[in-house]
């Protein structure tokens, strides 16, 4: 018998978090990813209720007022959040509901909820790290360097997190991951 759980994922940057859950929804499937809310404008290819709910300033601030978000924050003028009801369906129907947010969202989650489990995605290395950042090519040199102060502030609170893993080799990353849902779903 499986028991519907909350799963916060967090980890820098570039460490493969996004891959690591897909691979995680394809595997266990009563897993279920969270769709967070945002004002900001959807960019091309981005589908309401897929990417994104995209909401006005003014309704993202009311259902703030309203207790609607498990956690939100602003990002570059931006707002984003956690929709609570969603996640409260999906928990009650018995399915691992999956967040990921950074680590400030995650500890506003834990307070609301402590009995979240959160799972921190570590790189192999910062040196590992950079190269991943920079073989990306997408991104200025800024902008990796500003990703690479951001992970060495979330690596400095890993401790805080209930499990943490190391993405090396990714078929060994999603079986840890998997593992870790699955027994605690499996749990009393
Ligand atoms: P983007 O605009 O590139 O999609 O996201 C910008 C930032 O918002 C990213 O760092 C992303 O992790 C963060 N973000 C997305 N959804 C949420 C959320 O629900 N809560 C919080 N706290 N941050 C979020």
């Amino acid at each position: 018998m499986r028991h519907g759980n909350l799963f916060v994922v967090s980890g820098p940057s570039g460490t493969g978090k996004g891959t690591l859950i897909a691979r995680l929804l394809e595997e266990v499937p009563d897993a279920w990813l969270s769709v967070s809310a945002t004002t900001r404008r959807p960019r091309p290819g981005e589908e309401e209720g897929v990417s994104y709910y995209f909401l006005t300033k003014e309704e993202f601030l009311s259902l703030a007022e309203e207790g609607g978000f498990l956690e939100w924050a602003e990002y570059s003028g931006n707002c984003y959040g956690t929709p609570r009801a969603s996640v409260e369906r999906e928990m009650a129907a018995g399915r691992q509901v999956i967040l990921e947010i950074d680590v400030q969202g995650a500890f506003q989650v834990r307070e609301k909820m402590p009995e979240a489990h959160l799972v921190f995605i570590e790189p192999p290395s910062l040196e590992e790290l950079e190269r991943r950042l920079r073989g990306r090519g997408t991104e200025t040199d800024d902008v990796v360097d500003m990703r690479m102060r951001t992970a060495l502030v979330e690596l400095s609170q890993k401790m805080e997190y209930d499990y943490r893993l190391v993405n090396d080799d990714l078929d060994e990353a999603t079986r840890q991951l998997v593992a870790y849902v699955n027994e605690i779903a499996e749990q009393q």
